[in-house]
């Protein structure tokens, strides 16, 4: 517990004892119960003026309460005789009180936000239990109060002794949302208390025969300890939210409710004991005793509901009320159990995940990507009906489980999909087209569960690595393929980790040159992996594993330090000073520290910062802030960003607003254009804004003379391609750079 939160505690706890200790004894108790009464009168307003709680009118109901019996004792205390007016105060406070814990109990809307999870009937059932145990209970104590009231002109029966069984049934019902709540805060707790306190007040007094605690009497020990939880209640900070609908209405635990029931129990053996000698009217023994039997029986059906309920859930998954592993696990085994055993199909699993949640969780908040899933298993589950199960398997991910007459996943997931989905966040509804990626295998009467996962998952991920939005059945090839994909992360992690048998990586320099005289003003560093058995792999065989394997930054840096020690060979060599751009994937991106890093490959060579560009690509969901820190601290010190592979993507644009962009790299594409057409209005339109954001423009690819040509002819300034020269390893781009025949394109 935090250090003020003890000090609030001990705080409470010693100005209630003091209190108590000064009401105790006869000398002081009156001075004191007349300056608590105050107290009970200000301290509420003092804590609703200073914590305007939300909603206020319950502690509006509070403060009038507390006003209501302060201004009774008080009238005692300045006239002794006064007791007319004193028990109609008395009274009006408890109809106050009565009030408040009616709408405390009424407040049933449900606060708007998380998709609710559906309710089964045996769920239904045991809410209704609860409210039925509520309702007889408070029926007994309303019956008893009744016939104490009617029994008044009796002269055993005093009318306080009415009030003794609407306090237990408050007590009880107070204990009972006590011991089934979570997250009571202090100011809750305080209240329950203070209200408990007041009951156990009323009830002792009824028991002396008396309608009011009276300022002299020992009763008002209690009288002012329930006063003071009420406005140590008030003044805790958390009074701002005891009342609100969101914490009232928490959902509570099967467990909690269940728990909350054994207060209700009391009551009738309660009610049956303070309705007996002198405390008022005793209803008749079966009344008691039924309502007793009824609240057993409830009680016991109720916790055979939440025993049901918990068994479900162990086989259910909370959001969709679908299978979750466990329940897929029973239905596959009784799908295998039903079918015939034989060498054909017994059915199919299939195992499916939604393209780009992770845009939809992003974009419109988890909330609308939980209702996203809600209602994606609620159709699957309406396609599929009795036909198989539906499961969620975690995330996004499904599972279907198909008999043999089910129709096939890719038809099955064409129908589920077909039409948009609606994304309800509270300020629009946006219709939303998603896609799935699939993957299946057939089952046969030996089939496990796990293996058959395994394959339909394989089947999955291939899909997912040509391009997603499609179902794939299994087959051993592709089994084959992830195999020597994984074989080749692993391959690289041993590289990586500096294994000499894994091969090496090796740096081929392909020159950037100026369009109008062919100089060559620097180099590109494109990696490549010579592996010991399937000999030199270009960057596409392997940079793609590598970021799936979380080992692309590493070689990234490794290229960066390879890179600037050959640019700084190279500078020992001949005096001309080129530059070096070294590119940067998805996971160097998102590398906070690359900054850091860049700047001690920078130092460890000794090359000036300003002759090192970085090539960045844009990324589907890359976060909009990765990079753009590291980079722009990197620019500030005089590194160039160079934009790569400039309009294929359709984001671009956004790209150079958001980092410090010195070159744009028209991607190949574009240039290709150029091989048939003498202009592109693209690329105009490109070069101009370029130009009036001090862009420099740099095409790649350029494989023709007439394309060189053209781009010039466009006011494009530099380039790269074959037209000049391919990747080339390092002595034979120092042979070419660093002649004094560079400058003639044909050198190359
Ligand atoms: P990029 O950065 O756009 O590099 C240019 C690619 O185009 C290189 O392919 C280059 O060989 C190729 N190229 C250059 N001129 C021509 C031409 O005239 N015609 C054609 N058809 N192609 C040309 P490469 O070396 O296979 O690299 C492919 C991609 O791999 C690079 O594209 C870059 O995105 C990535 N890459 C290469 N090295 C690294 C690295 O160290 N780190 C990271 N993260 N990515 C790298
Ligand atoms: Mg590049
Ligand atoms: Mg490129």
């Amino acid at each position: 517990m935090p250090l003020h939160r003890r000090l609030d505690v001990r705080l409470t706890a010693a100005v209630l004892l003091t209190v108590v200790a000064l009401t105790s004894a006869a000398p002081t108790r009156v001075p004191t119960v007349v300056l608590v009464a105050v107290a009970a009168v200000v301290v509420p307003v003092v804590g609703i003026v200073v914590h305007r709680p939300r909603p206020l009118l319950p502690w509006l109901a509070v403060a009038a309460m507390l006003g209501f019996w302060a201004a009774g004792m008080l009238d005692l205390v300045a006239d002794p005789g006064a007791e007319l007016a004193a028990s109609a105060l008395t009274q009006c406070g408890l109809v106050v009180a009565i009030g408040l814990i009616a709408s405390i109990f009424v407040r049933r809307r449900r606060a708007a936000g998380a998709p609710r999870p559906q309710r089964t009937r045996a769920e239904a059932f045991g809410r209704r239990a609860d409210q039925y145990v509520v309702g007889a209970v408070v029926a007994l104590g309303v019956a008893q109060v009744v016939a104490t009231a009617a029994s008044l002109g009796d002269p055993t029966h005093t009318w306080a002794a009415v009030v003794a069984p609407v306090d237990v049934v408050l007590a009880c019902l107070l204990l009972r949302f006590a011991a089934s709540r979570h997250h009571l805060g202090a100011s809750g707790a305080l209240l329950i208390a203070a209200a408990l306190s007041t009951a156990l007040c009323d009830a002792l007094g009824t028991m002396d025969g008396v309608r009011f605690v009276l300022p002299d009497d020992g009763l008002a020990v209690l009288w002012t300890a329930a006063a003071l939880l009420y406005a140590c209640a008030a003044v805790q900070p958390s009074m701002a939210v005891v009342f609100t609908p969101a914490l009232l209405q928490h959902r509570r635990s099967e467990s909690a409710r269940l728990l909350g029931l054994a207060p209700l129990a009391l009551i009738p053996g309660a009610l049956y004991a303070i309705g007996g000698a002198g405390l008022g009217q005793r209803l008749p023994t079966w009344a008691y005793l039924s309502v007793a039997a009824l609240v057993g029986v409830l009680a016991v059906l109720r916790g055979a509901q939440a025993v049901r309920s918990s068994e479900r859930r162990a086989t259910q998954d909370p959001l969709t009320s679908l299978a979750n592993r466990r329940g897929l696990s029973q239905a596959f085994d009784a799908l295998l159990a039903g079918s015939a055993s034989g060498p054909g199909p017994v059915g199919r699993v299939c195992l499916m995940d939604l393209d780009h949640f992770k845009h939809v969780n992003d974009t419109f908040g988890h909330e609308t990507g939980d209702r996203l899933l809600v209602a994606v298993g609620t159709r699957l589950r309406s396609a599929v009906g009795a036909r198989g199960t539906v499961a969620r398997s975690g995330g996004d991910e499904f599972v279907l489980l198909l008999t043999p007459g089910a129709p096939s996943p890719d038809e099955l997931l064409h129908a589920v999909f077909r039409e948009p989905f609606v994304l309800e966040t509270p300020l629009a509804r946006h219709p939303q087209a998603v896609t799935v990626s699939a993957g299946w295998t057939e089952l046969h009467a030996a089939s496990q569960l796990t293996e058959s996962l395994a394959d339909a998952d394989v089947a999955l991920y291939s899909v997912k690595t040509t391009g997603r939005a499609a179902v794939a059945c299994f087959s051993q090839r592709m089994r084959e393929d992830v195999l020597g994909r994984l074989s080749i992360a692993e391959d690289l992690r041993r590289l990586l980790a500096g294994g000499t048998d894994a091969g090496s990586l090796e740096l081929r320099y392909q020159p950037l040159v100026a369009l109008a005289d062919g100089a060559v003003l620097g180099c590109e560093a494109l990696v490549r992996w010579r592996h010991p058995e399937r000999g030199l792999l270009a960057p596409d065989a392997f940079l793609g594993l590598a970021e799936e394997h979380g080992l692309a930054a590493r070689i990234d840096e490794q290229v960066l330090i390879a890179a600037l020690a050959q640019l700084a060979t190279w500078d020992r060599a001949s005096s001309r000073r080129l530059f070096m751009s070294v590119n940067l994937g998805r996971s160097s991106m998102l590398d906070p520290g690359l900054d850091d890093r860049v700047r001690s490959a920078l130092a460890a060579s000794g090359i000036d910062p300003t002759r090192l560009h970085l090539e960045i690509t844009e990324h589907e969901e890359l976060p909009s802030t990765a990079g753009v820190a590291p980079l722009s601290r990197l620019a500030a010190m005089g590194v160039h960003v160079s934009l790569d592979d400039f309009g294929v993507g359709y984001t671009s644009l956004e790209y150079v607003r958001r980092y410090p962009i010195s070159t744009l790299k028209i991607d190949r594409s574009l240039v290709e254009e150029l091989r048939h057409e003498e202009t592109s209005d693209l690329l105009r339109g490109v070069v101009l804004m370029a130009g009036c954001l001090g862009i420099t423009v740099l095409a790649e690819g350029i494989e023709t003379a007439v394309q060189h040509e053209r781009l010039l002819a466009h006011g494009v300034e530099q380039g790269q391609g074959y037209a000049f020269a391919p990747p080339l390893e390092h002595d034979r781009f120092a042979a070419r750079a660093f002649t004094p025949t560079q400058r003639a394109l044909a050198a190359f």
